[in-house]
């Protein structure tokens, strides 16, 4: 049988189309996973790096060291902004802008138009979505939030086939995460123990499937009259810097106690709303996370075709246990293996899922923000540092308008970290908002613990001083959200509502809440350890090059284009 030269050429393109077919790598990864461990700082990775997995391969794959070792490990990341608190940094991680572009300029602020402070992603024009009718959770949606995300760009790139899942124990931090497009975005409710989410994402009023059959399953009453106990000897456990030697605080946390073990119940005989509130706090809730998550990506089919997905993750627990215990606690070293084994857990996970396994996965972990050490340990080891009580602020504020103006109620509020004035009340009295903020101003920053404060008029008119911390305040300030006065304090020293309901926070222009790390792993990442100082606003412009989609629209950041393929 003769072939004809027509014939062969068919066969020959057929055959190297097909050849073609096999070796063409792909051009955009199958799934970006971020996770945002929440209160995560820098030297974490470092300080436990001899407890972690090792990084492994395959299905003995690890989890920070995996991360560090077989991908890009940016080791001197710090967020320019102020102020450091969840909302502000996860919508700088989602979009790449800072506060002043997506106004979300604390976790709450004030909103002089209401008259009452107002939650970073409440709305009150929502409803909850949640399969237990007993839910006390509110309404949630992105309505404050004044950019698009990586997610949304996704959506509108490929036509709204590529899927979003975004997941935590908190609201504020799966919405901002998920932006508006997602497909699913689901928060724990600890009135019920389930996961709830809003009417904004589930348009029929239902949560997905998989999300109820989670909650029926009741996983976190398993833990209920258990111990958290830590999972190393205590010489490990102990190697933090406590210079009191022992908790310096006696603050309620949930029926916890101060030391390991701690009970976990909430003082309860069952299940109940203060069971939860302690529960979070422990590694199982940061497991149920993860756990739901894998399921997500089951369910959803995330990563399964070539049309690329996002599952955006907030690990919340690990705030929890900083905000109790401090970082220099046992219970941190704790809750940091144990984040590292569910990690490799999850990696694992994806790694047999997802065709192609991890290479076909691009991974982005980072935190949202620090946290300062325990001020007790700080000051009894000689160090200036002390918890200021909100109370202070504004007494001194108002204080000081009353000996000018006379008598009034002239602040309407303080929400960290800028102080609100009655601005209807100081019109009615022909006062000069100006003049009245820097009266304000003058008196706040004179506190002992204040370094400085700064008017909104002062701030807008671009008069800050030149240097690290008026760039963060630019960045952190939006004119129709932000307050009048915003409060800095000195290094090692903190505001909080009275009576003090955490042992220790963050929210402060210092390295200790500042520094964090950001590890990209994967698919378009070139491994190695990277010095130069960059933001945690560069991820998202990072993945959106890998992706090959545009940047969130308030995106400031730029690609780590040194660790990019
Ligand atoms: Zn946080």
């Amino acid at each position: 049988m003769r072939t004809s030269i027509k014939q062969l050429v068919a066969l020959s393109a057929a055959t190297l189309s097909c050849v073609a077919a096999q070796a063409a790598p792909a051009k955009r990864p199958r799934l970006v996973v971020e996770i945002v461990v929440d209160q995560f700082r820098s030297d974490y990775l470092d300080r436990f790096d001899d407890l972690f997995l090792p990084a492994g391969r395959g299905q003995s794959t690890g989890g920070f060291r995996f991360l560090r070792e077989r991908g890009a490990d940016f080791s001197a990341a710090r967020y320019p902004h102020f102020p450091l608190f969840t909302a502000p940094g996860h919508a700088v991680v989602s979009t790449g802008g800072y506060p002043y572009k997506t106004g979300i300029v604390g976790n709450d602020w004030y909103d002089k138009s209401a008259r009452s402070p107002l939650y970073s992603v409440s709305d009150s024009g929502a409803k909850v979505v949640s399969d237990d009718a007993s839910s006390k959770a509110k309404p949630m949606s992105p309505k404050n939030l004044r950019s698009s995300t990586l997610g949304d760009e996704l959506k509108m790139a490929t036509g709204g086939r590529s899927k979003v899942v975004t997941l935590s124990l908190k609201d504020r931090t799966a919405v901002l995460l998920g932006g508006r497009l997602s497909d699913a975005s689901v928060w724990f409710d600890d009135s019920t123990g389930r996961w709830v989410s809003s009417d904004f994402y589930c348009k029929t009023g239902q949560l997905p499937a998989w999300v109820h059959d989670i909650n029926e399953r009741k996983i976190p009453n398993s833990n209920f009259g258990q111990n958290w106990v830590g999972s190393l000897p205590s010489a490990v456990l102990n190697r933090g810097w406590r210079p009191t030697g022992a908790p310096p605080f006696d603050h309620p946390i949930h029926g916890l106690g101060s030391q390991f073990p701690h009970p976990v119940n909430g003082g309860q005989t069952a299940p109940s709303s203060a069971y939860y509130k302690a529960w979070v706090l422990t590694p199982w809730a940061n497991q149920f996370v993860l756990d739901s998550a894998q399921q997500a990506v089951q369910s959803e089919g995330l990563g399964k075709d070539e049309v690329p997905d996002l599952l955006a993750i907030n690990l919340a627990t690990n705030d929890y246990v900083g905000h109790a215990f401090g970082p220099d606690s046992p219970e941190m070293v704790d809750i940091t293996v144990q984040t590292d084994k569910q990690l490799s857990k999850l990696f694992r996970f994806l790694d047999r899922t997802v065709p192609g396994g991890l290479a076909n996965v691009t991974i982005a972990l980072t935190g949202d923000h620090g946290v300062v050490p325990l001020v007790e340990d700080l000051a009894a080891a000689g160090f200036r540092a002390k918890r200021i009580e909100e109370s202070e602020i504004t007494t001194a504020a108002q204080n000081a308008l009353v000996e000018r103006y006379g008598a009034g109620k002239w602040i309407l509020d303080y929400v960290e970290p800028s102080l609100y004035l009655d601005t209807d009340a100081l019109k009615a009295a022909k006062i000069d908002p100006e003049e009245a903020q820097k009266v304000a101003a003058r008196a706040v920053a004179a506190l002992d613990g204040i370094y400085t404060a700064f008017t909104a008029t002062q701030i807008e008119d671009g008069r800050l001083p030149n240097n690290d911390i008026g760039m963060r305040i630019a960045k952190g300030y939006y004119p129709k959200v932000s307050g009048d006065v915003m409060v800095i304090t000195e290094a090692y020293h903190f505001i909080e509502g009275s009576p003090f309901s955490n042992n220790t926070t963050h929210g402060t222009v210092y390295s200790y809440d500042t520094h964090v790390p950001i590890l990209l792993n994967g698919f378009g990442i070139r491994p190695g350890v990277y010095r130069e100082e960059v933001s945690p606003a560069d991820i998202a412009p990072s993945l959106s090059q890998i992706l090959g989609i545009t940047y969130p629209s308030a995106c400031d950041g730029k690609p780590l284009a040194a660790a990019l393929r």
